[in-house]
C-alpha cells in the first residue's frame, strides 16, 4: 500500500513535468507515450503501475526481465506493452522476442536477425503474436562501446533499416538513443534534434518509422521540446536502483 501511494506520486509528478513540457512546446499531449523503466524493480512494482493506468513498460536486462514480464498476471499482461530497452546480446534475441513488444536498441546486423528467427518461432509456437516493434538505436555521442547504437551515418542506419523492414517478424518503427555522457542541456537538445533528423530520414523510405524515442529522468523536457514521442522514464518514477545503468 504505500509502495502505491509513492508509485502514484512519483507518476503524477513526472506527468506534471511532460504535461508542461508538452504545453511549452505546443504539442499534443496524447503524442507523447511515458514508457515507465522497472529494472532493477519487482513485478509488483510493474502492476501497481498497470493499475495506476500506465500503459508502456521498459526494461533493460534480459536476466531479470523475462522472469518478471512472464510471471505476470494475464489481466496485467495484456494491459501493458513491454519495451526491452537495453542492450541485448545475439544469444538472448530469441528470449527477448518472445516476450517483448518493442525491442528499442536494435544496433546490428546480427540482431535483426537473431529476433526475426526468435520471433517467428514464438509466433509459431503460440507464444507471441503478430509482429515485433523496432527501433534502431543511434549512438550520438561515439560512446557506442558503453550504451550501444549504431554509427551516426546514414549509409550504416540505411542498412540497419532495411534489413529490419525485410525481416518477416519485425516492424521498423523509429530510432531511439541515449543523450552522450555528461552534455549540458543546449548540448542534449542538439543530440536530440540530430536524432529527429535521423528519423525524418528514414520516413523517406520507411513511412511508418515515426517513433522517436529520446529522454529520461532528467532530460525528458529537452526531448519533449525535439519532438520525442517516446519518453524512458525510470528513477523519476520507480526511485533509485541499487546500481547503475
Ligand atoms: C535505465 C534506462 C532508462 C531510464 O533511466 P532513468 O534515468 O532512470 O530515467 C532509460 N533508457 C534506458 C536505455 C535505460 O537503460
Amino acid at each position: 500500500m504505500a509502495r502505491e501511494v509513492e508509485l502514484r506520486e512519483r507518476l503524477r509528478a513526472v506527468e506534471d513535468r511532460i504535461g508542461r513540457a508538452c504545453s511549452e512546446a505546443g504539442r499534443d499531449r496524447a503524442d507523447v507515450t511515458l514508457v515507465a523503466v522497472t529494472k532493477f524493480f519487482p513485478a509488483s512494482d510493474v502492476e501497481i503501475l498497470a493499475g495506476l493506468g500506465a500503459t508502456d513498460i521498459g526494461e533493460s536486462r534480459d536476466q531479470e526481465a523475462g522472469a518478471k514480464i512472464e510471471g505476470l498476471p494475464q489481466a496485467v499482461r495484456d494491459r501493458i506493452r513491454v519495451h526491452f530497452v537495453g542492450q541485448l546480446q545475439t544469444n538472448k534475441a530469441r528470449r527477448v522476442a518472445r516476450y517483448a513488444d518493442v525491442v528499442q536498441s536494435v544496433d546490428r546486423l546480427r540482431l535483426v536477425r537473431a529476433l526475426d528467427a526468435g520471433r517467428a518461432a514464438a509466433q509459431q509456437e503460440g507464444a507471441a503474436s503478430g509482429l515485433l516493434d523496432v527501433l534502431l538505436q543511434v549512438d550520438l555521442g561515439r560512446d557506442s562501446a558503453v550504451r550501444g547504437g549504431v554509427a551516426d551515418e546514414p549509409a550504416a542506419i540505411d542498412e540497419l533499416a532495411d534489413a529490419v523492414a525485410a525481416a518477416a517478424a519485425l516492424r521498423l518503427r523509429g530510432v531511439m538513443a541515449i543523450a552522450p555522457l555528461g552534455l549540458d542541456q543546449a548540448a542534449v537538445r542538439r543530440a536530440f534534434d540530430r536524432l529527429r533528423a535521423l528519423g525524418e530520414g528514414l520516413r523517406h523510405t520507411h513511412p511508418c518509422a515515426d517513433w522517436v524515442s529520446a529522454g529520461m529522468s532528467g532530460d525528458l523536457e529537452t526531448a519533449v521540446a525535439a519532438g520525442a514521442t517516446h519518453l524512458r522514464v525510470g528513477t523519476a518514477i520507480l526511485g533509485s536502483r541499487p546500481s547503475p545503468r
